[in-house]
């Protein structure tokens, strides 16, 4: 973070930067009382349970130190969304704690110009916050609604549902490796050196890395179709399992099906391409579990979205996870993202 700019105080920064800030007519659901009292008021539609999701993201942690402002404040509502994707929810409110070293008006700025664009994006008011000084960390609380019992559970789903993702793996992963390696490291992808088609590729993985994109329409689209669904943050191989384990099932994934992006042809050979698919984190897809019966209908819904939906593997019997690479037995190298390992 720069400490260009004239320093301002606390509550010049929050009607500056926080209050101010319309999400303009969009907003998907009541706001009684928004930011300025004690605590916002909130009316949830009626019909609907209330869907709650948290996530912080830490500089040097979630993203490197001297990230783009404007890509934290997408990150950090960015992550929330994807939840409540997950869901099948729709956001309809946020509340953002933001602890930062210091009151610097420019990257405040960028920081709240990425996090109202994405929250206009998807009809999100922010209603309230909490705002300290100290290393930079960002916490954003997301409240939506989904019809009473109608949200996707990680549980759910029946043995021989398929299981599909949206968009393309690995992405993100690929972009923070490319984002923080050394610039003269060695690229031997599908672009065959050409160095042009190659940077081009580079500047799409890094740019999925710093603005991920929620599958908000589509996780609400996918009620009553899928049986169970998750969002993909740590890497397939750590998310995977919680997923079949909550079903109190086993998976098979068969690894040749995993879709890569162009993108990520171009920049990295195959093999190193399906590791990041497998393992890397970020990407924020959707994990479904759909019967085979529904997979079309699913599909249409993702085709209508403009969205890749895949059908990657599927759920089995006993507890046991299992991959293939083109029909024979696959260990993959690497394991998922813990905070705490
Ligand atoms: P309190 O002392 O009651 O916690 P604050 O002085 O911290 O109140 O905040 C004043 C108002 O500004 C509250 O409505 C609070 O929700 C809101 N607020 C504080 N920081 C932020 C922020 N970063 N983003 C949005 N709203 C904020
Ligand atoms: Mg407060």
């Amino acid at each position: 973070m720069s400490s260009e700019g004239e320093g301002i105080g606390e509550f010049d920064l929050i009607r500056r930067f926080f209050a101010l800030r319309d999400v303009g007519g969009a907003a998907a659901a009541v706001v009684i009382l928004g930011i300025g009292d004690d605590a916002a008021l909130l009316d949830l539609p009626s019909g609907t349970e209330l869907a709650a999701a948290v996530d912080t993201i830490v500089a040097g942690r979630h993203f490197p130190h001297g990230t783009d402002g404007r890509s934290i404040g997408h990150r950090a509502l960015a992550v929330n969304l994807s939840d409540l994707a997950a869901m099948g929810a729709t956001p309809a409110w946020a509340t953002l704690a933001l602890t930062v070293p210091d009151a610097d008006p420019l990257w405040l700025e960028r920081f709240s110009s990425g996090l109202f664009d994405l929250a206009r994006a998807h009809g999100v008011a922010l209603v309230g916050g909490d705002t300290t000084r100290g290393p930079l960390t960002v916490s954003v609380q997301l409240l939506g609604h989904v019809p009473r019992g109608a949200a996707l559970r990680r549980s759910g789903a029946a043995a021989g549902d398929l299981l599909a993702v949206t968009g393309t793996l690995g992405d993100a992963g690929a972009g923070l490796k490319f984002a923080t390696a050394a610039p003269q490291a060695p690229i031997r992808g599908a672009g065959g050196g050409d160095p042009d088609l190659q940077g081009a590729a580079v500047r799409d993985l890094i740019h999925r890395f710093d603005y991920p994109t929620p599958r908000v329409e589509f996780g609400v689209a996918a009620r009553g179709l899928a049986t169970a669904a998750m969002d993909l943050s740590d890497g397939l191989v750590g998310d995977l399992p919680k997923l079949a384990q909550a079903c109190g099932l086993g998976a098979h994934v068969a690894v040749e099906r995993l879709p890569l992006s162009a993108a990520l042809r171009t920049a990295a050979t195959l093999e190193q391409a399906r590791d990041w698919a497998l393992a890397a984190g970020d990407d924020y897809e959707l994990l479904l579990a759909v019967p085979p019966g529904r997979f079309a209908a699913l599909e249409a819904v993702a085709a209508r979205l403009n969205l890749r939906l895949t059908a990657i593997g599927e759920l089995v019997l006993g507890g046991a996870v299992t991959w293939s690479l083109n029909g024979a037995n696959f260990v993959p190298a690497v394991c998922g993202f813990d905070h705490f390992a």
